[in-house]
């Protein structure tokens, strides 16, 4: 109860310290015990079932739109009505949940619309449309470059455009869902012949998604000014990789397998505007490196310093209770390119994005070592294992490992901001 904003009835820790306080108020679909999945908004250790407050008639200040979105089951309605509508919301929350309104705090339906978020199952927090996976950390694209053309790591492209694939969709899931090694076509040397078995270079890739909000209409571009208006919020995105199958595939046209059996999403949804007080200048582009396009050039405050973490914990350190190994930390404003000029880019040519659709970062990697995001950069193509908690080594990951990415935001004198977790454990392959 210690925020600035005079803290809530709800307990969000001291000095907001589980970062889940009244400056977060993070957006989500949660499966609840005889209810089925609701549209929940996160607060301290309390899930809000908003489709439980609109019955009750306490979001009666709402725009009706506002209200009819907030009982269905995905969010993809309300992400479509637009900032005006996301910012009328959030207001909202914050006056139903601050310490001195009494509407929720001493309604009868109190207890049944404040779940404690343990018995609130994450789902995703909205049908996904379309995905697209950017390449846009010059740390991550020049270390994986690298190992695979030493002599020129950064293609010419690659310092003019955010480089982006069109990603699959329908493998994507929520948090703490299991995932399956995948199988696929490998080659012990670069030039087959191959075969088909489970691959074995099984790696994570720590990225931040985009969820879009509101879309554009075909042929309509989105101007870089304007883009992070159009943007929902941010999540975590596990971007789950075989890279034995990768290297043999990716020639001529981009990852396809490798990359399609499963990608992990966060299920907190962290507006921009929870994320303003840690909104950082695009810094100068390098000397030598060439100035943006005039459609990606942009100024101000458009990076987002949110500190991303991977960890993972064996089946062993799991059993032992032994704390999960935490293997990178970096901040987001490391990026090269910002979410405004991936939305700038992606529609330049007209491409419509519709209200759900996921653009994600890219691996996000930082200059040194231990700011590294995925495994192939971490132990450097598996020659520098890292050693868990448990004594065992890894290059890639095992079957029973847990990765778990979480992130936050923190400086002296604002509010924490924290995204929740997003966790998965590798599944053997299908025999
Ligand atoms: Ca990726």
């Amino acid at each position: 109860m210690s925020e600035a904003s005079g803290g809530s009835w709800i307990d969000t820790g001291a000095d907001g310290e589980l970062g889940f306080g009244l400056d977060n108020l993070p957006m989500g679909v949660v499966a609840l015990e005889g209810r089925g999945e609701r549209i929940g908004v996160r607060v301290g250790s309390c899930v809000m079932d908003c489709r439980a407050v609109v019955e009750a008639g306490l979001f009666a200040r709402l725009d009706s739109r506002i209200r009819d979105s907030l009982t269905r089951t995905t969010l993809n309605g309300f992400m479509a009505l637009g900032q005006d509508a996301w910012r009328e919301m959030r207001g909202e929350c914050r006056r139903l949940l601050s310490a001195a309104t009494p509407d929720l705090r001493d309604h009868a339906i109190r207890n049944a619309a404040m779940i404690p978020q343990w018995g609130a199952s994450l789902r995703l927090p909205c049908e996904i449309p379309d995905y697209t996976d950017f390449y846009a950390s010059v740390h991550h694209a020049t270390n994986v470059g690298s190992m695979f053309r030493p002599d020129q790591p950064l293609l010419p492209n690659w310092k003019h455009l955010p480089i982006g694939y069109h990603g699959r969709a329908s493998s994507i899931v929520a948090t703490g869902t299991p995932v399956r090694r995948p199988k696929g076509q490998t080659v012990a040397q670069d030039a087959g012949p191959p075969t088909f078995g489970p691959a074995k270079l099984m790696d994570y890739e720590m990225e931040v998604g985009a969820l879009m909000g509101t879309g554009n209409p075909l042929g309509e571009p989105i101007s870089v000014s304007r883009a992070l208006d159009h943007v929902f919020g941010l999540v975590l995105l596990n971007d789950w990789s075989a890279r034995d199958v990768q290297k043999w595939e990716y020639q001529p046209l981009g990852p396809f397998l490798a990359k399609n059996f499963a990608s992990s999403l966060s299920g907190w949804v962290v507006s921009l505007d929870a994320l303003a007080p840690y909104a950082v200048p695009v810094p100068a582009r390098p000397a030598g490196d060439p100035e943006p396009l005039p459609y990606l050039r942009h100024e101000g405050d458009r990076l987002f310093d949110v500190q991303l973490e991977v960890s993972i914990a064996s089946t062993s350190m799991r059993s032992a209770g032994t704390p999960a190994t935490r293997i990178s930390l970096v901040s987001f404003k490391e990026m090269y390119w910002s979410i405004a000029q991936m939305v700038a880019h992606h529609t330049s040519g007209g491409c419509n994005l519709r209200a759900g659709d996921l653009l994600a970062s890219g691996t996000v990697s930082g200059p040194t070592p231990e700011s590294r995001g995925c495994l192939l950069e971490r132990t450097w193509r598996g020659t520098q294992p890292i050693t868990l908690g448990d004594g065992t080594e890894r290059k890639f990951l095992q079957d029973g490992d847990e990765v778990i990415m979480r992130a936050w935001c923190e400086a002296p004198g604002k509010p924490r901001i924290a995204f929740g977790e997003c966790r998965g454990i590798v599944m053997p392959a299908i025999v």
